[in-house]
């Protein structure tokens, strides 16, 4: 194999005048067009000395010129560094400098790097650039050559000890994926993908994108999840791809759906846990079973529920045809079937490390290849798998994670904090949501007090949803704190 991008380029040759994408009352592109602004997107980016290896960080709002920057870097075989758009100018700059971009595209400029903007209506210097002399006469460079395991996109997830890891995925496992996610949602040209995930994460990067560009089917591409926007287009699509807070939300609105959904062919979720009563809640209302699977940056998607075959609620269905699936205990031993232990994969998929932290890989993937996915899982007899927890305490919040120690770190520096805890307990549209529990140094303090000086160090999604006054922490006898203690006290706090 080559690089990912010359397969997507002969679908895109190949159907050429068929519709690509549609932003509601914006643009629409065939796939003809899709093409010339990755094209020309690839030569803006080659006249800032742009080459193969090279990071490219872009922390922008989600357009079509997005997802094409995304394709440019593919094709000259720079390497795409997502952010999410939440992320503060102070998280951003460990970003800077951990990636070390050749050039930064954002909202803003920046000073300490070659910088071009895209805006949220796909303006900007980037798109201005395509027009200029010196771009337009160099041309539309070639597709670069790439080697299977050559660098594709570093995606950060949030780091266990506080600083973000940045998941190494290669043009091997980007395709691989894609194809394999292709045969087991049965994906077909006809399709119309429902795109309203962001494009700064796996799921709406390459999960839902990658299934319709390489089928070369149409995607209708919201900004942004809103109720009313997926009711008013979910009519001329087939396929839905969300978190569970996206189907948490629709059932909320008493109008869901409008008309008949007899056209879906599938609703696909993941990213965090759907619980059981809200895969019937949804079966009820529209008559769908949903397909759960499970997936994550390190990964993209490692088990499926099947396309014919029963969907199970509160599982996440069988591994992919090429990747290798055990539940181990914690020297690696494979475990049998029914007990509980760590989800390890090791496949086509699986990313090579994380970018510069040799020990963390070394943590992470063990000598014989398999990725310690950190989730706590069982198999059934069938090979069927159930996550029954999570090895780390990671919180996922509407579909993102947030590691507790990076907002306690932040917490236990707020004046009248003397030391903190951060859980998350179950919240119905969140998922879970992020709670402080502090012990404060006199008198009790607000929410509020402890938001202001974290408003610019930390992304929204991971600021504290509520805040509770404790005398002490609850510990174990090595000093430990217990997190599940917390947890289970305060489990029904949004209830
Ligand atoms: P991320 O790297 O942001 O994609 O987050 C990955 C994590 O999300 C996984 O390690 C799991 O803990 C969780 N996750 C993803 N899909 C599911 C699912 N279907 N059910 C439960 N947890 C999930």
């Amino acid at each position: 194999m080559t690089n990912f991008y010359a397969e997507l380029d002969q679908v895109f040759t190949q159907h050429a005048g068929s519709p690509c994408l549609k932003v509601p009352g914006g643009l629409q592109w065939t796939f003809a067009d899709l093409q010339a602004n990755v094209g020309g997107l690839a030569a803006v980016l080659k006249s800032h000395q742009v080459e193969p290896g090279d990071r490219v960080v872009v922390q922008v709002d989600k357009s079509p010129q997005n997802l094409a920057l995304y394709l440019a870097c593919l094709r000259i075989g720079a390497v795409f560094v997502p952010l999410n758009t939440a992320y503060t100018p102070a998280e951003l700059d460990y970003f800077i400098s951990d990636a070390e971009p050749r050039l930064f595209v954002g909202r803003q400029t920046r000073s300490d790097v070659p910088t071009l903007t895209l805006d949220a209506q796909g303006g900007g210097s980037l798109i201005t650039q395509m027009v200029a002399p010196q771009v337009s006469t160099a041309g539309v460079p070639g597709v670069a050559p790439r080697k299977d395991n050559d660098l594709a996109a570093i995606v950060y997830t949030s780091g266990t000890t506080g600083r973000s890891k940045g998941a190494m995925l290669s043009h091997g496992n980007l395709s691989s994926n894609a194809h394999d996610l292709t045969a087991a949602w049965g994906w077909q040209q006809s399709d119309v993908l429902l795109h309203a995930l962001p494009v700064f994460h796996v799921h709406g990067l390459f999960i839902a994108s990658h299934c319709a560009l390489l089928n070369g089917s149409p995607m209708v591409f919201l900004p942004k999840f809103d109720v009313q926007g997926v009711q008013e287009v979910l009519g001329e699509c087939t396929v839905m791809m969300g978190v569970p807070t996206f189907y948490t939300r629709l059932l909320a609105d008493e109008s869901f759906p409008r008309q008949p959904l007899d056209h879906m062919r599938v609703f696909i979720c993941g990213s965090a846990p759907l619980t059981e009563p809200v895969f019937e809640a949804w079966e009820g209302r529209t008559g769908h079973r949903i397909l759960e699977r499970y997936g994550m940056s390190e990964t993209i998607i490692n088990t499926t529920n099947p396309l014919d075959g029963e969907r199970v609620p509160a599982t996440v269905g069988f591994a992919l045809p090429k990747l290798e699936l055990r539940i181990a205990d914690e020297q690696g031993n494979p475990l049998p079937a029914g007990e509980v232990g760590t989800i390890e994969v090791r496949g086509p998929n699986v990313f090579s490390g994380y970018w510069r932290m040799p020990e963390k890989t070394a943590d992470e993937i063990r000598k014989d290849g398999y990725f310690i996915t950190g989730d706590l899982g069982t198999l059934d007899a069938q090979g069927r798998l159930s996550i029954v927890g999570r090895g780390k305490d990671l919180i996922i919040s509407g579909g993102y994670n947030v590691y507790p120690k990076e907002v306690e770190r932040l917490l236990d520096e707020v004046p009248g904090v003397k030391e903190s805890a951060v859980i998350g307990v179950p919240h119905a549209d969140f998922g879970e949501a992020v709670v402080a529990v502090i012990v404060p140094d006199n008198a009790d303090l607000q929410l509020q007090d402890v938001l202001a000086p974290l408003q610019d160090q930390l992304a929204r999604f991971k600021q504290p949803k509520q805040l509770v006054n404790v005398t002490e922490l609850p510990r174990n006898t090595m000093g430990k704190v217990q997190k599940n203690v917390l947890r289970e006290s305060y489990a029904h706090l949004f209830a």
